[in-house]
């Protein structure tokens, strides 16, 4: 579905990511593990475009988007992105939040765009919730909320920078449940995370990055429990 090719990214002299090769494959679950300045977020917000990648390609669909003639707000409409502060409107009540985009965007009738939202606010079990302001909501219930407002634009796929990274302990299962659930009907996922339990759990492929390279990736039980890389297995005894 989303092919990396030598994607570099410098921030001035900085070479944050150096000469990336990955993809996803549609109904995939791929996480993204690594210690903190590795290089996961600016990765993430290059596949998505929030960074311009310094060089190197993503094909998306069989096309380089990245090509000066390809329409990138096309592409992006394709990706649904979370982030670890949630970034909702805080002026905008629950239903709202999940409806601004589509309408806004997706140029879908207020009706249409009320009846969607209602469906994945449903599946984030935050149907109850729909005439709330996010400042009355605890931080597991926004990030619902946050899942909610970008399934409701019916992504491709779905990009998670560190969902759980902002969260009380006792909120992050919440969180890591609906992600599962969601990874179990074939959504294809990017998921950056720290929670090794959840990687291991719902991954079908593990990327290790460590100072702006992959370093080791492969299947869960592979990278958990018998990586390649001296370095992999010395992160994991930090971590686990
Ligand atoms: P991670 O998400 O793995 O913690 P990041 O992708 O956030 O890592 O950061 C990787 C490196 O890139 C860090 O050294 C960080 O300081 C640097 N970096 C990230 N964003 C910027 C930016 N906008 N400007 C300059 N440096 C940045
Ligand atoms: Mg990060």
């Amino acid at each position: 579905m989303i092919e990396i090719q030598r994607l570099s990214k410098s921030f001035g002299s900085h070479e944050v990511l150096k000469d990336i090769h990955f993809s996803v494959e549609k109904g995939e679950v791929v996480t993204i593990i690594g210690s903190s300045g590795s290089g996961k977020s600016t990765l993430l917000r290059c596949v998505n475009l929030l960074e311009k990648p310094s060089g190197g390609q993503i094909i998306y669909n069989g096309e380089n988007i990245l090509d000066d003639r390809h329409d990138i707000h096309q592409y992006r409409r394709k990706l649904g992105m979370v982030f670890q502060q949630f970034n909702l409107f805080n002026n905008h009540d629950v239903l709202n939040n999940c409806m601004v985009g589509q309408i806004k965007v997706l140029k879908r009738s207020k009706e249409e765009a009320e009846q969607i939202a209602r469906k994945y606010l449903r599946v984030v079990g935050m149907e109850n919730y729909i005439n709330a302001k996010p400042r009355h909501l605890s931080g597991g219930q926004k990030q619902r909320v946050a899942i909610a407002r970008a399934l409701s634009m019916e992504p491709d796929v779905m990009l998670f920078d560190e969902p759980t990274s902002a969260l009380d302990p006792e909120m992050v299962g919440e969180v890591l449940k609906i992600m599962k659930e969601l990874a179990g009907t074939g959504l294809t996922m990017l998921i950056v995370t720290h929670e090794m339990e959840f990687a291991r759990e719902v991954s079908d492929r593990v990327v290790f990055m460590d100072k702006g390279v992959i370093a080791e990736e492969g299947p869960p039980e592979k990278i958990f429990n018998n990586p390649d890389q001296e370095r992999t297995r010395e992160f994991l005894k930090r971590t686990l």
